[in-house]
């Protein structure tokens, strides 16, 4: 990561983490489009207020509340469209529904022509309700019970991806009693580990996911999906990593995947007409990140998967890819109403905001990097270091480690943190009973609440001691 000179006049510059954090933007009023959602401005009056999808922040705020996710639905289904044509029609994108799943984002997936992957009897529930087809449904989980294996067959999913082995005989059994014959795929470890630009090729397959390539595990998986009637394999999956940049941790994980089906022709006489390669590819969270276009993924994707095929000598089979966070990342942002602000002398300024670790784990989860922006208006006061945390009886309760925000922010102010649509609300908690923001989609001068805010009823309405 680099790091470049800061510009005259940061405060407490000297105790800025070493190599985290590249100095203030020259214009804190700046919005980077990498990190924002597509209809994101700054009005350019002197107020300066941040609009999305033709609606400025403070009326979202006084309409809906906050803290909020506001989703631009225009870049979401934008981003939801150049996957689906990058890849053309011979392959097929499966959008992770854990990243945010709600009943509109089924809608809208549905409409652009993508199917969707889900990893529990409750995002089953979501997707079938909003009226996906069941056959582009995919069933992933490393521990799917019995019931949620006999509602994904009953609906009539279109790939169940088996994990284990003990997976394999039990959704067998339940397509058999059910007189189906179930797709599926087998899900290995092809002992690649993949994470933003790097990959380690000899990671062991030391996870919970999948079935281990090594030792002849993956092999043995197939050998008995191709015994059992109920099951009609028609593919191998692998999942390499999260926040990916670096094609190059797939490339070997496709030749280890096309070295498998190779392996099961000379075996059975058989060539798996599907592969996936899963999800895994990476946003931009701030400045610093260059991820690459969904076109440049798929022609790279195509290319490798099709050069292994040619030289193992089979045919190419239909790719799937499987991105979350690529396509609904990078359309929220959380908007936030900031409270206390506390500077602490030679160290930073504290930036506590309605929300926190409940609406955003991911900071504490995974030292995840987040930037932020004062939205309400536009301030041309000197940069202040700041931490920008929420209102949780915890210390690790952070948004934002390091950010610069305007030295003249007041409570009352809005601040956003942008890239917050992938594993936040989808991971939100109600740790210490604070309620779970709503999601309102923007788009053409309205706003919609797709996910409403959690009311203290609801809190109360489980506790039934
Ligand atoms: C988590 C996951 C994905 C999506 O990952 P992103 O980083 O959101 O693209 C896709 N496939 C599988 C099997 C996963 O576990």
């Amino acid at each position: 990561m680099s790091r470049s000179a800061h510009p005259a006049g940061p405060r407490h510059a000297d105790v800025l983490p070493e190599g985290h954090y590249s100095g203030p933007a020259a214009d804190l009023n700046a919005l980077d489009p990498k990190v924002w959602a597509q209809t994101v401005t700054r009005d350019a009056d002197a107020n300066g207020v941040v609009t999305v999808g033709g609606i400025d922040v403070k009326t979202l705020a006084e309409r809906h509340g906050t803290p909020a996710y506001v989703l631009d639905e225009a870049d979401f289904r934008e981003r939801a469209r150049a996957w689906r044509t990058a890849f053309g029609p011979d392959a097929d994108v499966f959008y992770a529904g854990k990243a945010f799943l709600s009943r509109a984002v089924v809608r809208w997936l549905h409409e652009e022509g993508l199917n969707l992957d889900v990893c529990s009897g409750g995002e089953l529930a979501t997707a079938l309700s909003a009226g996906m087809p069941a056959d582009r449904i995919a069933f992933h989980g490393n521990n799917k019970s019995v019931s949620e294996i006999t509602r994904a067959i009953e609906a009539g999913v279109g790939r169940i991806v088996l994990d284990s082995f003990q997976e394999i005989v039990r959704v067998a059994h339940v397509a058999q009693s059910l007189g189906k014959r179930q797709p599926v795929q087998i899900r290995i470890t092809v002992g690649v580990e993949a994470h933003t630009h790097e990959f380690i090729a000899t990671a062991h397959e030391d996870q919970k996911f999948g079935i281990p390539l090594a030792g002849g595990q993956a092999a043995e998986a197939v050998r008995r999906a191709l015994q059992l009637d109920g099951l009609e394999l028609i593919g191998i999956h692998s999942h390499i990593g999260s926040q990916i940049f670096d094609m190059s941790g797939f490339e070997v994980a496709a030749h280890r995947v096309v070295g498998l089906l190779k392996d099961i022709r000379d075996e059975h006489g058989v060539e798996l007409p599907e592969i996936d390669l899963g999800g895994g590819l990476g946003i931009a969270y701030t400045s610093d990140d260059d991820p690459r276009e969904p076109h440049d993924i798929a022609k790279a994707l195509t290319e490798i998967v099709t050069r292994e095929c040619d030289s193992a000598r089979l045919r190419t089979p239909r790719i799937s890819v499987e991105p979350g966070r690529a396509i609904v990342g990078p359309t929220a942002f959380t908007l936030y109403e900031v409270g206390t602000i506390k500077p602490l002398d030679g160290l930073r300024t504290y930036v506590s905001v309605d929300g926190g670790m409940s609406d955003n784990i991911r900071t504490a989860l995974y030292d995840a990097e987040y930037s932020v922006a004062l939205v309400s208006r536009r301030s041309d006061a000197e940069p202040m270091l700041a931490r920008v945390v929420g209102k949780h009886c915890e210390s690790g309760d952070i948004v934002v480690k390091d950010a610069f925000l305007p030295g003249d922010l007041a409570p009352g102010d809005l601040i956003a943190v942008p890239a917050t649509g992938a594993y936040c609300r989808s991971m939100a908690s109600n740790y210490n009973h604070v309620l779970r923001p709503p999601v309102v989609a923007v788009k053409d001068g309205e706003s919609r609440v797709i996910v409403r805010r959690e009311t203290e009823e609801d809190l109360l309405r489980l506790d039934v001691g």
